[in-house]
């Protein structure tokens, strides 16, 4: 019998992972709050549904892509959500870049119901979501895992199990973390590089050679800022997000980063002059506007 999957949230990520799904031959409904969102899925083989709990309650898997934690709680537990209509046997595979606490929070209540969960944040972008190549770091029960995988196998290139619940949004939002960080510091080498008369192009090259690479030098500024296309599908918004939750998490667990800390200042502060709903690539003009900006 044909499995049948539910995606809630088909924004960036959301409608891609949805599409994909349903090009893997899965019976595919989705929900989003925004009419949009809705209309773009069902041009690519999802069934928009129009009723949330209708959906919970008429699959056997449902993905999440919600923008934070306090929306898969709201969706998990809150009214007519997934642990009121959803029953025992069911999984819920996240893939939002949530919170740790969250995430065990969610796992504990759903599992009381005999509903599996897996915290599984991903990267590689709206493209990666398209094609069905991301990666995702999953927190997950080895049982809930293994009865999730055909679902997961369709959706991401390759998979890193980490630990329990909670666990997939840790390194999630490490990872987060030291894209952030790259981004700043990589912008910071090329303006060097620029004003003792290296062109980007060339700097970028030979750090790719050497030990000083990382994505924000082979894929970032290549496909997004060298060219000033500045169109990942990815936010600041959401990565000012994800670098907050890097420091929340030091402030729970009571640790003196002091780098991670000044990346996070540099980030929300940018607020002042890139909106959360440019291009999260945009953090680059903060170095040096005239040589990554728009103008130039
Ligand atoms: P997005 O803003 O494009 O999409 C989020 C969607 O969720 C929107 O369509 C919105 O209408 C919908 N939504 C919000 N609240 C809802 C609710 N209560 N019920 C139903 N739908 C609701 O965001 P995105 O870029 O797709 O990111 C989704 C998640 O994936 C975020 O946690 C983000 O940090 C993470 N992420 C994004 C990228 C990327 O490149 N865009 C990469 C990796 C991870």
């Amino acid at each position: 019998m044909t499995t049948k999957v539910g995606v809630i949230g088909l924004g960036n990520m959301g409608g891609g992972m949805a599409a994909t799904l349903a090009r893997n031959g899965f019976d595919v409904s989705g929900f989003d709050l925004s009419e949009a969102a809705l209309e773009q899925v069902a041009a690519k083989g999802v069934k928009p549904v129009k009723d949330r709990a209708e959906l919970i309650r008429s699959v056997d898997v449902l993905v999440l892509s919600l923008p934070k934690a306090e929306h898969v709680e709201a969706v998990c537990l809150g009214a007519n959500g997934i642990l009121e209509l959803g029953h025992a046997g069911q999984i819920i595979i996240d893939t939002t870049t949530s919170t740790p606490v969250a995430s065990r929070k969610v796992a504990a209540a759903l599992a009381e119901k005999s509903i599996g969960f897996l915290d599984a944040p991903v990267s590689g972008g709206p493209a990666g979501a398209a094609a069905g190549s991301m990666t995702m770091v999953i927190g997950a029960e080895p049982g809930v895992l293994e009865r999730a995988m055909p679902v997961l196998e369709a959706m991401s290139g390759n998979r890193v199990h980490v630990g329990g619940y909670g666990t997939g949004n840790v390194v999630k939002i490490a990872n987060n973390l030291l894209a952030a960080a790259h981004l700043i510091t990589t912008a910071e080498a090329v303006s060097l590089a620029a004003k003792a008369g290296v062109a980007p192009e060339k700097l970028i090259e030979g750090l790719n050679a050497g030990s000083g690479r990382s994505a924000a030098s082979q894929v970032m500024f290549p496909t997004w800022v060298l060219n000033k296309a500045y169109n990942s599908g990815f936010t600041m918004g959401l990565m000012r997000k994800d670098v907050g939750l890097a420091s929340a998490l030091a402030g729970e667990l009571d640790l003196d980063l002091p780098v991670a800390s000044l990346v996070s200042q540099l980030w929300q502060s940018s607020r002042e002059t890139l909106a959360d709903g440019e291009d999260f690539n945009c953090i680059v003009m903060r170095t040096d506007a005239k040589l990554f900006g728009h103008e130039e």
